[in-house]
């Protein structure tokens, strides 16, 4: 296809093996539409899965394909030395339940019911308070973020407690007024030079009965300004510092307030680095994508049942945040 022009005509049997046989066996997903085949052809950031259309590759892109499949091409003779077979497998099923939560196919070979008794869907996966793994998917970005800001700022700390109130009037009626209160984290000279910042992380599942009739935007604010309520007040008052609230959602997405503070910090971490900032914003964006996908899956498939759980199995986690910060 690279190295003959004008040939899109010949390859229509390719495309063809690509759609009706190719498709459904590494998506699991059988019988794609003309119509999600023309999506899933797409680049991965226009939403597809970078699958290519034979017939539609323009042969003006030898040169740059060359180029670009160089190390693509190191990476697969070197993988299929080094990967194992339950490896493989095991990457295999990630994979498929990430294609299938990114189209809204339904998923392969989950089980009828949920360890906590309703009827088992994703949107159910994606909430349910049964076992840790709500709290272990809020704690990884918490404990990325803060290993990012570790490499910046000083005074970097996870679940910092807040001073106890004495005496200051704190108006929001939602306000955490509790002596033991903390933030998710803390670091100093993150908005201005030796100023603390304080920051809570916030997950929520968009698919959820409660945001139906909400638009996305309007349910990012909605959780950026409940965190606020909780904590700003009493951060500004008390501790003379500022607080961000840092909302995702389960799908990858995340609220204005965290983008703001996500392209800072890749300002700070290219100066520091002397890389790109767009690569490194990038970058994070990233990390903070595949750390949503790896709980996606974990919601999906990890065990809920407190019989598997070791009973020592949270110490490395550190404080486990409470139900507040869902
Ligand atoms: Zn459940």
């Amino acid at each position: 296809m690279r190295t003959v022009p004008d040939i899109s005509s010949f390859l229509k049997p390719l495309e063809d093996a690509i759609r009706l046989q190719l498709l459904p066996s590494i998506s699991g997903h059988p019988g794609c539409s003309a119509d999600e085949w023309d999506l899933l052809s797409l680049p991965c950031h226009f939403g597809g899965l970078g699958l290519i259309n034979p017939t539609k590759v323009s042969d003006s892109q030898f040169d740059a394909s060359l180029l670009i499949t160089a190390s693509l091409k190191d990476l697969i003779i070197k993988q299929s030395v080094c990967a194992r077979p339950p490896d493989v497998r095991c990457v295999k099923a990630q994979f498929w339940d990430a294609v299938h939560l990114r189209y809204g196919w339904k998923l392969l070979n989950v089980p009828s019911h949920c360890v906590c008794g309703v009827s088992f869907t994703i949107d159910h996966a994606m909430v349910c308070q049964h076992g840790d793994l709500t709290f272990v998917r809020h704690n990884d970005l918490r404990d990325i973020t803060a290993g990012l800001l570790s490499r910046v700022c000083s005074d970097v700390a996870t679940e910092p407690p807040l001073q106890p109130l004495s005496g200051e009037v704190i108006t929001p009626k939602s306000a955490n007024r509790q002596d033991d209160a903390r933030a998710d984290i803390h670091a100093r000279g993150f908005w201005g030079r030796r100023q603390s910042a304080f920051l809570d992380v916030r997950v929520f599942h968009p698919n959820a009965p409660s945001y139906r009739n909400s638009s996305i935007p309007s349910v990012y604010r909605h959780h950026e300004l409940q965190k606020k309520r909780e904590y700003g007040e009493r951060v500004r008052e008390v501790e003379q510092a500022s607080f961000t609230p840092l909302v995702f959602s389960t799908t990858g997405g995340m609220g204005g307030e965290a983008l703001t503070f996500y392209r800072r910090l890749a300002d700070m971490l290219s100066r520091h680095s002397s890389t790109s900032y767009s690569g490194t914003l990038a970058w994070i964006r990233c990390t903070l994508s595949f750390s949503l996908l790896r709980s996606a899956t974990m919601c999906i498939r990890g065990t809920r049942s407190i019989l598997h759980r070791s009973n020592n199995a949270s110490p490395e986690m550190g404080h486990i945040a409470g139900p507040r910060d869902f």
